[in-house]
């Protein structure tokens, strides 16, 4: 135990230990020099605090090196875990910053794709030259471009600021009931129009620039979400409707005076006669011929003529009131429909037409009179016997020696 001795008086530690080569745990206590060893040693030269040798014992560590061992083991499987553990948290975080980057740029993308998606549908919408609205059953909630150019607006919510209802653009078209308007029979127009579209030939006329444009409406219902939305297209049917226009007009006008023709004129009887049944009214008829007209036609050409036609005819429309048709019903021959009108009245008229013909100077050549029939429908009677009657009367004035006015 020299080591020991060395060791007390090399420190001022006063215990030593250390494990031998044979696993054995040595340990050696100084002995300490105190005022109870002065008394029997200082004459030995022994002073107070001096190491004078030491009690040392010695134990097998073994065990206690295997427990150390275990220990150490363990601590170090520790440590390799923690590392681990901690190595895998971070590769976790890692991975879940390299996936959260990754679902936001897939974010990113697809939402870059649904709004590329949209633009498209928009500018396909956009250029669509049909109107395209978007309505959510009460109003428009969206126009395409075509509606905003057309109306001159820059947003559907600019046009509302000018007006309540899209169909307030909507022009009202005279003796038509196809054409929408805001309340059709009391049913609001975009109702209506999901209602009658398949039965009806629906249109709308919009005037821009002084001038009427013709569309032909369609409503498709869309489910959005809870949503019940309709898109409404307006397909513009100008050229075509005004052609069939021009092709009705032709066919039911007289192109020389601009007056209903024949054929015309017996869709108009027909339907003055319904009228006067169903509202229990007095219709009366006006038949009436120039005289002598082969003469004037002869002496003065057929050109003449036609101008003594023309002028006749002003004659009548001037003379009637609004809601009597007048007609060429042939040759030189002109019949009036009189809705609503008495006998006594129409016999009045008559003679007011005569004598305006007959005070009037027609170009070139100057005098010209007419011969007129007049007759008032019988209830339930046909058309046919209806006008063999007025013809009848016009036959009469004829026989009677011209311009005059026979009633019958
Ligand atoms: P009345 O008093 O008996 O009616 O004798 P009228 O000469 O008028 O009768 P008539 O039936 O003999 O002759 C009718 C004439 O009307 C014959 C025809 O030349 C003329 N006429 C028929 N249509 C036209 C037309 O479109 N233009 C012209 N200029 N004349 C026409
Ligand atoms: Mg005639
Ligand atoms: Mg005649």
């Amino acid at each position: 135990m020299k080591r020991a001795l060395h060791y007390f008086e090399e420190t001022d530690e006063k215990e030593y230990y250390e494990v031998g080569k044979s696993s054995e745990f040595n340990y050696m206590g100084a002995l300490v020099t105190t005022n109870y060893c002065l008394p029997c040693h200082k004459h030995q030269g022994y002073k107070l605090g001096d190491v004078r040798g030491g009690i040392s014992v010695s134990l097998d560590s073994t065990e206690y090196l295997a427990v150390t061992s275990s220990m150490k083991n363990r601590v170090t499987l520790l440590k390799i875990f923690v590392v681990i553990f901690l190595f895998s948290i971070v590769l976790l975080i890692f991975k879940q910053l390299r996936y959260s980057q990754k679902f936001q740029d897939e974010v990113k993308h697809r939402t870059k794709e649904i709004e590329s998606t949209k633009q498209l549908l928009q500018e396909i919408i956009d250029a669509d030259p049909s109107f395209m609205v978007l309505a959510d059953g009460e109003e428009v909630i969206y126009a395409n471009k075509t509606v905003l150019d057309f109306t001159g607006y820059a947003s559907i919510e600019e046009f509302k600021e000018s007006y309540e209802y899209m169909s307030d653009i909507f022009e009202k078209v005279q003796n038509n009931s196809n054409f929408i308007q805001t309340y059709n029979n009391g049913i609001y127009w975009i109702e209506y129009l999901i209602q009658e579209q398949d039965s009806k030939t629906l249109k709308v006329c919009i005037k821009k620039d002084d001038k009427y444009r013709y569309f032909r409406p369609f409503a498709k219902g869309i489910k959005a979400d809870d949503k019940a939305l309709y898109l409404i297209t307006f397909d513009e049917i100008t050229n075509e409707y005004v052609k069939i226009k021009e092709l009705e007009y032709m066919a039911s006008t007289d192109a020389l005076t601009g007056l209903f023709n024949r054929n015309k004129l017996n869709d108009v009887l027909e339907k003055e006669i319904a009228l006067s049944c169903t509202i229990s009214s007095s219709l009366c008829v006006i038949f009436l011929d120039i005289d002598h007209f082969k003469g004037v036609n002869d002496t003065y050409g057929h050109g003449v003529g036609d101008r003594v036609l023309v002028e006749l005819a002003n004659i009548i429309t001037s003379s009637i009131r609004t809601g009597d048709i007048a007609a060429r019903w042939g040759g030189e021959e002109f019949m009036i429909t009189l809705q609503s009108t008495t006998i006594t009245n129409a016999a009045m008229l008559g003679e007011k037409l005569r004598a305006r013909v007959e005070e009037h100077l027609f170009e070139t050549v100057g005098k010209v009179t007419i011969s007129l029939g007049i007759t008032e429908y019988i209830h339930g009677e046909s058309e046919e016997s209806f006008i063999k009657r007025v013809d009848k009367a016009l036959y009469e004035a004829k026989e009677r020696g011209r311009n005059r006015v026979i009633v019958k």
